[in-house]
């Protein structure tokens, strides 16, 4: 089969000709038809600090797909052969305290598909039946590969309520976007993004944020004043991984303000830790989807109309992934899917 191979430490992938996955008892085959794009797989192609840290070539990246069941394993019960799915891409030990606790989006053993084992930029895939996500007919395959992503953006935004709150969002990446929508959807008042990116701004306008502002010539905190804000923000989503988001987060909330903090730092980040304090600010932390409440929450937020579809730009074929990479690389766009199906 094809896949988008990282055969050895170092930058760069690869599409060639690799062995089709065989699976296990309780495993399933799945015909791979869309992937989207994430910023892990840019950092798995670019072989950075990270990559060089966690990484073990030889495998297979991508863990936001769609696709069918073409194989199942002997002992799988609950999914058939033709099923349209997607994949939960935390695969979990089952046997730790927190997964025992039902808290498997907790495992200290997690493994993650397209990270520490084969993944999805393949024309096949295996994961385990535990880990599949069943999607209704009918839904939309660029939507329904972004399930992951969309997991990460509703596991931020539900983790405090929003309802009639003020939200601020920094990063208007495609994670912060679809948590831009999903505040807006579950009741929020005012929901801000920054950025520093105009396509990603005027992306954010379009999904009907109250303000877009961009951080490197606008300051937030004449945003307030002009939305007639004179507390600061209620709740804060941290997506960008910039050492200069949680500072800013802090100057502009308000006493017993809640920030769900997606973004990963390359590096360690200081900020005033004694407003955390006097303000008896929460701050949590977001890693993956909650397992599988989140992934209930969204299909039902879809269902009934939460539209993220604006965030997916562009759609390559497989075999232009060189140019989808450059793209994403670039900034310029939202989220980017790429066609193994032809
Ligand atoms: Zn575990």
């Amino acid at each position: 089969m094809r896949a988008l191979f990282k055969a050895l430490r170092g930058p760069g992938l690869e599409l060639r000709d690799v062995p089709e996955p065989i699976i296990g008892e309780r495993d399933v085959k799945i015909k791979v038809l869309k992937t989207g794009i994430c910023g892990t797989d840019l950092h798995i192609e670019s072989w950075d600090s990270w990559a060089d840290a966690n990484l073990h070539p030889p495998f297979i990246p991508g863990h936001e797909f769609v696709g069918r069941i073409v194989e199942i394993g002997a002992d799988v019960t609950s999914i058939k052969i033709g099923d349209l799915v997607s994949g939960e891409g935390h695969i979990v030990c089952g046997l730790c305290r927190n997964c025992r606790a039902g808290r498997r989006h907790l495992c200290m053993n997690t493994i993650g598909v397209g990270v520490n084992r084969d993944g999805a930029f393949a024309e096949f895939v295996s994961i385990p039946e535990s880990n599949v996500w069943l999607h209704p007919e009918g839904i939309d395959l660029d939507l329904a590969s972004i399930f992951d992503p969309l997991g990460n953006a509703v596991h931020t935004a539900l983790s405090f309520p929003v309802v009639g709150e003020d939200v601020l969002i920094t990063g208007a990446g495609p994670i912060g976007l679809m948590a831009a929508s999903i505040a807006r959807f579950v009741g929020a008042r005012f929901v801000v993004i920054t950025d520093v990116n105009e396509y990603r701004l005027n992306l954010a306008r379009s999904m009907g944020v109250d303000a877009a502002v961009n951080i490197s010539t606008e300051d937030v905190s004449k945003t307030m004043k002009e939305l007639g804000m004179k507390e600061g923000f209620d709740v804060a989503f941290e997506m960008s991984g910039h050492k200069s988001a949680m500072p800013m987060i802090l100057a502009n909330v308000g006493h017993g303000a809640r920030i769900a903090a997606l973004g990963l730092p390359a590096e360690p980040i200081s900020f005033d830790w004694a407003k955390v304090v006097t303000h008896m600010i929460t701050i949590k932390g977001i890693y993956g989807r909650e397992m599988y409440e989140t992934w209930y929450s969204m299909n039902a937020m879809v269902r009934k109309g939460l539209d993220v579809s604006p965030v997916i730009t562009h759609k390559y074929a497989a075999n232009d992934w060189k140019e989808a990479f450059e793209l994403a690389r670039s900034g310029d766009c939202g989220k980017i899917i790429l066609d193994w199906s032809n």
